[in-house]
């Protein structure tokens, strides 16, 4: 599709207004690395680009209230999240899966926002994101709407978003936090791609332990749509000894992976399983075939 119109919103209220007119002709662009691709290979239905680029200013924040949310703004880039301070403070593991994504270059163009959107089952943000029980707000001229980002995402490319809105934030929760001064007892996001640097993931997975010492987990691109897993949490949460063959059962039951050119389904449940256990051993908890051999 050959791209008709090109406008710069210069605020949330001029590009809200835009969308409000002609909601469904725009296609918004932040950092572009997703979208201009997209646009190049023909991908995109619309003809006319919204580029929030200079919202910047207004959805750039990254800040912690008064009762210890952190709220990270919609075009805070990669970059920005691994450089800060709040968030290397009390929630370091999103720092570990911002700086898995992409090069240098895409880390510092591509945002959080972006990533939710793409809506892709490998984006890296997004399991921390959702095994921390982060919540999107949107908003439109007609003000604005919160939901839990696990119900916002509904599968590859397709999210809850209305035509005439805009993501403006992402909530975290104080009580999911974790710390750096003790990260590798709380939390970890790991991924595996084709290749050490600069990869898309074969399957990633985000383990984040919460105020009440329990474990939560999400997989990444290994279901169409990443959702908490909830057999796998019940059983780190409960089994009084873990053991690998028991856990690769319930990572089974939590994902869907297919088979494609980069690995097959089989194996993608393979290194989920494996990575899991990674990261609980790191966080203290014992297998029984500690020494790695277990079911896979
Ligand atoms: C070479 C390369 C490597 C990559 N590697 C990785 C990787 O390792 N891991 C990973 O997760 N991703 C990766 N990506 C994908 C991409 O870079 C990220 O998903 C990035 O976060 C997208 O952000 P963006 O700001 O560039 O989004 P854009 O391309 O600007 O937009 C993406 C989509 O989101 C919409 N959108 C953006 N902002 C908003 C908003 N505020 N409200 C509503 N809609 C909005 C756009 O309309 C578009 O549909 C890679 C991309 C490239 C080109």
């Amino acid at each position: 599709m050959k791209v008709n119109e090109y406008k710069m919103a210069s605020s949330i209220e001029e590009a809200l207004t835009t969308l409000a007119t002609s909601p469904t002709e725009y296609r918004m662009l932040a950092g572009g690395t997703d979208v201009l691709p997209r646009f190049r290979d023909n991908l995109i239905k619309e003809d006319k680009i919204l580029d929030l680029t200079l919202l910047k200013a207004e959805l750039g924040f990254i800040t912690m209230d008064e009762t210890g949310a952190l709220h990270i703004g919609a075009m805070a880039t990669h970059q920005e999240i691994v450089e800060n301070e709040i968030i290397k403070e009390h929630f370091s593991v999103l720092q570990d899966a911002c700086r898995t994504v992409g090069s240098i270059q895409i880390k510092n163009r591509g945002t959080i926002g972006g990533n939710i959107m793409n809506a892709s089952p490998a984006g890296d943000a997004l399991p921390v994101l959702i095994a921390a029980d982060a919540e999107v707000i949107l908003i439109s001229v007609g003000g604005e709407r919160r939901m839990l980002l696990e119900d916002f995402l509904l599968g590859p490319g397709k999210t809850a978003i209305k035509s005439d809105e805009i993501l403006k934030e992402i909530v975290l929760p104080k009580v999911y936090h974790v710390s750096r001064s003790n990260v590798k007892y709380e939390g970890q996001y790991r991924k595996l791609g084709g290749r050490k640097a600069l990869t898309i993931s074969i399957a990633s997975v985000a383990v984040l332990k919460d105020h009440e010492n329990k474990i939560r987990v999400a997989y990444g691109a290994l279901s169409p749509r990443i959702q908490r897993a909830s057999a796998v949490e019940d059983y780190v949460n409960s089994a009084a000894e873990l053991d690998m063959d028991s856990l690769y059962q319930v990572v089974e039951k939590c994902v869907n992976p297919l088979s494609d050119v980069r690995a097959s389904a089989e194996y993608r449940k393979k290194v989920a399983a494996n990575l899991t256990r990674m990261i609980l051993m790191q966080m203290r908890y014992d297998f029984k075939d500690e020494s790695g051999e277990g079911g896979c």
